[in-house]
């Protein structure tokens, strides 16, 4: 589940003034590891049913037609109906519903309450339901009694495997139908990134340790246009100015800057040189740049030269309409419409983010967000998997370098 760094990389910055001569080093010896959904990770849950032992196989035809006729296996649709010589006949839900819903006979209802009650039945009683229920469900006095010459109670998957690890596990049960999808195979074998990748990642999360640590805060994050690796903005924790003031709020609140916006520029915006965030006012395009201060691109740039700076100008909505023609349908938001809050953005932070900066990055429409340190209020992995939720309208990878 893991992809694993094997090349050192160097991001020592020079010695700052706010440093206090610190030497900050990072042990890089990290990995970057998908945060998956539980139904990605967890064991497939099994169920029981009754399979129908049959000794001439040229019924089974006849018997299978019927079956997937008036027997559907309703949200079971996943399993083989037929494994070996055993046909799948039903769920042992499937008959409790049944009895509950539609036997006459209380005493009958009494006894199988539940589906312990159906699995430590006697033979004879198993075979009597099952013949009952079959009759019921319309299937022809040949095929009840050609299935229910010998059954046996086994327990198979009870939804449907989503990795191949998965399965593995419960084909070894009852054979499942099942097409692995490539992209959840590589998040959860660690393949998904390149090893070139996986370096720029490790590199962007370093650089958020040695930042937080040479300007003294708790956290720090970065947000990158991931089709340029330009940085687009930095922010810090600053809950000392105000309780609101989580990182990735701040972080948010400079991207926005990068888009003539920016609520907190009051509170946070200073033009000295030392300045941690900055808002340029040229009548160029500076604008583009206010997302990282100068006094932060120098302290980067000292030992990172290659390292860029800034986000795409804002198009305009004339320049929209004549865009719209041209777009590159394949191409995502970012490239078709220009900057929109964080769409398209990679952003890493140092400490998994609690629900609030979540559910903001969620809204800001970010594409993915890194992190390196778990916490106790964390809505990624240790609370709550928000990118798991369904019902939000907008998803995002989520990863751990650490
Ligand atoms: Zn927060």
């Amino acid at each position: 589940m893991e992809t694993i760094v094997s090349k050192r990389i160097k991001l020592d910055l020079e010695p700052s003034d706010n440093n206090d001569g610190e030497n900050v080093q990072i042990s890089n010896n990290w990995r970057i590891k998908s945060i998956l959904s539980d139904e990605h990770i967890e064991p497939i849950k099994r169920c029981f049913v009754y399979a129908g032992i049959v000794d001439d196989k040229k019924f089974i035809g006849k018997a299978m037609s019927e079956l997937c006729q008036s027997m559907p296996l309703h949200g079971l649709n996943f399993l083989k109906r037929v494994h070996q010589s055993k046909l799948l006949l039903c769920t042992l839900n499937q008959m409790l519903d049944f009895l509950r819903e539609n036997h006459e006979d209380e005493i009958v209802k009494k006894i199988f309450m539940t589906e312990n009650d159906l699995r430590t039945a006697s033979d004879q009683m198993t075979t009597s339901l099952l013949k009952l229920y079959m009759t019921k469900r319309g299937i022809s006095l040949t095929v009840v009694n050609f299935l229910i010459k010998k059954i046996e109670i086994t327990s198979v998957a009870a939804q449907a495997p989503l990795l191949s690890w998965q399965h593995s596990d419960v084909n070894n049960d009852w054979p499942t139908k099942f097409h692995p999808n490539k992209d959840l195979e590589k998040l959860y074998n660690g393949t998904w990134f390149t090893e070139q990748e996986t370096i720029f990642h490790v590199q962007i999360m370093e650089m958020c340790g040695l930042l937080r640590t040479k300007l003294k805060r708790e956290v720090c994050g970065i947000a990158i246009d991931p089709r340029t690796k330009s940085i687009v903005a930095i922010g810090f924790d600053e809950i000392d100015r105000h309780p609101l003031m989580h990182c990735a709020m701040v972080l948010i609140d400079a991207v926005a800057r990068t888009q003539k916006g920016g609520a907190w520029n009051e509170f946070l915006v200073e033009n000295d040189d030392l300045a941690i965030y900055t808002n340029f006012n040229d009548e160029f395009d500076e604008y583009t740049q206010s997302g990282v201060s100068k006094f932060i691109r120098k302290l980067i740039t000292t030992e990172n030269p290659s390292i860029t700076f800034g986000a795409e100008r804002v198009k305009t909505a004339v320049e929209n309409r004549q865009n719209y023609t041209d777009i590159d349908v394949n191409g995502d938001n970012l490239s078709k419409y220009g900057p929109y809050l964080c769409t398209g953005y990679d952003v890493y932070l140092w400490r998994e983010p609690c629900l609030m900066c979540s559910m903001a990055l969620t809204h800001s429409r970010i594409r993915t967000i890194f992190f390196h340190e778990t916490q106790s209020t964390g809505s990624l992995c240790t609370l709550t998997k928000l990118q798991s939720v369904k019902a939000l309208n907008h998803h995002f990878q989520v990863f751990r370098i650490a």
